[in-house]
């Protein structure tokens, strides 16, 4: 079973990570980016395809490993981080149910896609060693315009079919604070085993730092290379 810590960690160990110095010239490359790849998915059916394709709700860059043969990628690709694009309406329901319903109490409006829009854009989410990015369609109610929503929304995600909430790896604290299901679920098992709130957040900081200067080491040891 796994269980969850309290929002005020949450929020510190979100914090803490944010802390961790980045080159802004990698930030910038990361924002382009991202930018780019919404800008793909905001192509007709691009979602869709990339579903019924790949069958992946994922977008992984290329893994350093390949870097010593004859691959041909930018090693720009290498700094990428994991994109997760969530949307919702093209993932199976639950079984009786044929599209999403807003989760505004009394209200069963049919939800329709808005797409991609600047209000639910990319939320950077903290896992147990790494961070990944987020993007969601957003959704309107078809009986109430102001009935708006994300589509990481908690009520949402519990519409999908029990298989495809298990791909989820995201547990809403607040509309700041994007922490993984795996690092609650990790950092309440470091708690159970007498670690201070101090501790675990030392401890992830410790991680993501590693994670952070071994991926810089590779892209320069790939730059170096050609
Ligand atoms: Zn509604």
């Amino acid at each position: 079973m796994v269980s969850y810590v309290d929002f005020d960690l949450c929020a510190q160990i979100y914090e803490a990570i944010l802390d961790i110095p980045i080159e802004p010239s990698i930030q910038h490359l990361v924002k382009k980016y991202l930018n780019t790849t919404q800008q793909k998915l905001r192509e007709p059916e691009a979602v869709n395809t990339m579903y019924q394709k790949q069958c992946t709700i994922w977008i992984i860059p290329p893994a350093p490993a390949f870097i010593p043969g004859d691959f041909k990628f930018d090693v720009e690709q290498l700094l990428y981080p994991r994109v997760c694009v969530w949307v919702p309406h093209h993932l199976p329901f639950k079984k009786k149910q044929d599209s999403l319903i807003c989760p505004t109490a009394d209200c069963d409006g049919k939800l329709g896609s808005e797409g991609f829009t600047d209000q639910y854009t990319y939320r950077k989410i903290i896992g147990p060693a790494d961070h990944f990015y987020i993007l969601t369609h957003t959704y309107k109610c078809s009986k109430n315009e102001k009935h708006i929503f994300g589509g990481c929304n908690e009520k949402i995600v519990n519409q999908l079919h029990e298989l495809s909430q298990r791909g989820y790896d995201i547990h809403h604290m607040a509309s700041n604070y994007g922490i993984s299901k795996t690092l609650q679920h990790v950092a309440s098992v470091y708690k159970r085993n007498g670690m201070s709130d101090a501790a675990v957040i030392a401890a992830v900081k410790s991680l993501h730092s590693e994670k952070i200067k071994r991926l810089h080491k590779q892209y320069t040891l790939a730059l170096n290379k050609s």
